[in-house]
């Protein structure tokens, strides 16, 4: 059984108690008018990185290099605000950490230290209008043209994609016949990613989207009209993307679940600290026990999440694949944070339908969980196709 202080190494807890506080000091008192806004409190961003508390899971001298902390960071994030955290970590945990994990020494001197320190915002841009779950259908192509790349189409979707300076873009690379590179123009070869900064020729993006949920991180699209990208701004191995993508979306997933346990928790607070306080039929709400039922239900649903979570990501430190696990974590975490969220709102009873209370913006934000960055469909096609994979080689 996990709960926030299971986890025994003292740096990570010191950074809990560090973020902890700056968090609740700082973005707190503004949540309501960046929600309000729609703009991420950039100002938060770059106190936490000058405190060194944005970026552990990028390794040294950018970061720690400790996946644990960077879930601890998205869960106090969660808890304050998830818009707040969810253009955090598409910053640092898709942008920053793919420039970690398979940049050359130049992209990572030029890209990590402006992520790591909040100065700088990224983005990844893998969604299309046409291109979602079916993620490897992309039609933005790049095709090679002497020493650089020729890149163009169309992204939507995409977290912090207003206000970003850096964009990762995934792209299928065909040849100057038009031939894709793999032979197959909807294969997992073919893939390719490109950094490209804000400013570069043919590189637009549109107004951010109103939506749901997640107020505070802008969403919008990026346009590509015959980039032209240098080799040099070629992240990893050219058509190796998609194959890449299927383990680093995994590291991705459990991270982001950290948001998911962080809003469980503020509901949780939320309703022991709202029912404590208010009476009806001459006793305080926690005396009733559908209450306390649903109190249950709540801290049940937190306690499995981040277990389990935890257990994920020492497996991904003990260097163990996780496709199974990853997707049971986002699966059940994105559906309990959902639940918690709605009996959040439930208990407060109209208050909770009240912005005041903040509970409603769990429940709005929640929803998100399960759709983005895999829906939970997919996660339960992937479950389902490990678990029938897992039990077959056992037979044979
Ligand atoms: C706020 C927000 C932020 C986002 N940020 C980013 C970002 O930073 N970068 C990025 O690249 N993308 C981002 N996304 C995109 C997100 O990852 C996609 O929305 C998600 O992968 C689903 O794709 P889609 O919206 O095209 O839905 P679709 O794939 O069209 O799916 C629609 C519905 O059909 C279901 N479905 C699809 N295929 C199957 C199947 N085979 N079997 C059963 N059901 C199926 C889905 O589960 C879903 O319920 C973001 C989305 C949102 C809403």
């Amino acid at each position: 059984m996990a709960n926030a202080s299971d986890i025994r190494d003292p740096s990570i807890n010191e950074l809990r108690q560090n973020l902890r506080k700056l968090l609740r000091k700082e973005l707190a008192p503004r949540v309501e008018a960046q929600e309000e806004s729609g703009e991420l409190d950039h100002a938060a961003l770059k106190t936490m990185g000058k405190l060194g508390l944005a970026a552990p899971m990028l390794s040294e001298p950018y970061g720690m290099g400790d996946l644990m902390a960077q879930v601890v960071v998205a869960e106090e994030m969660g808890y304050v605000c998830s818009g707040f955290g969810l253009s955090e970590l598409a910053s640092v945990c898709l942008f920053g950490s793919n420039v970690d994990r398979q940049g050359t020494p130049d992209q990572k001197e030029r890209y990590l230290p402006g992520i790591a320190s909040g100065e700088k915002i990224g983005c990844w841009a893998l969604t299309e209008p046409s291109a979602g779950s079916d993620a490897v259908s992309i039609k933005t192509r790049c095709v090679r043209e002497g020493g650089h790349y020729v890149v163009s189409g169309s992204k939507t979707f995409i977290t912090n994609a207003p206000i970003a300076d850096y964009f990762m873009i995934l792209a299928r690379e065909f040849d100057r016949d038009g031939k894709p590179l793999g032979g197959d123009a909807n294969g997992f070869a073919g893939g390719t990613t490109l950094i490209v900064e804000k400013g570069a020729a043919g590189l637009r993006t549109g107004q951010p989207f109103h939506k749901l949920g997640h107020l505070s991180s802008p969403t919008g699209e990026v346009f590509l009209d015959n980039v032209k990208v240098p080799m040099t701004q070629v992240l990893g191995q050219p058509g190796a993307a998609f194959l890449g993508m299927k383990t680093s979306l995994d590291v991705e997933r459990a991270i982001f679940g950290g948001l998911g346990v962080g809003v469980m928790e503020f509901c949780l607070h939320a309703v022991v600290k709202y029912a404590s306080q208010r009476k009806q039929f001459g006793v305080s709400l926690l005396e009733h026990q559908m209450i306390q039922e649903k109190i249950a239900d709540m801290s049940s649903k937190l306690d499995i999440t981040r277990s389990y979570l935890y257990s994920v990501i020492r497996s991904i430190a003990d260097g163990r694949s996780v496709n199974k696990e990853a997707a049971v974590a986002k699966y059940l975490g994105a559906k309990y944070c959902m639940e918690v969220a709605s009996d959040a709102v439930q208990c407060l009873g109209g208050y909770g339908y009240m912005r005041e209370y903040q509970v409603e913006r769990c429940l709005r934000d929640a929803k998100l969980f399960e759709i983005g960055g895999g829906t939970s469909e997919i996660q339960k096609m992937i479950i389902a196709k490990q678990t029938i994979k897992g039990l077959m080689e056992a037979r044979a």
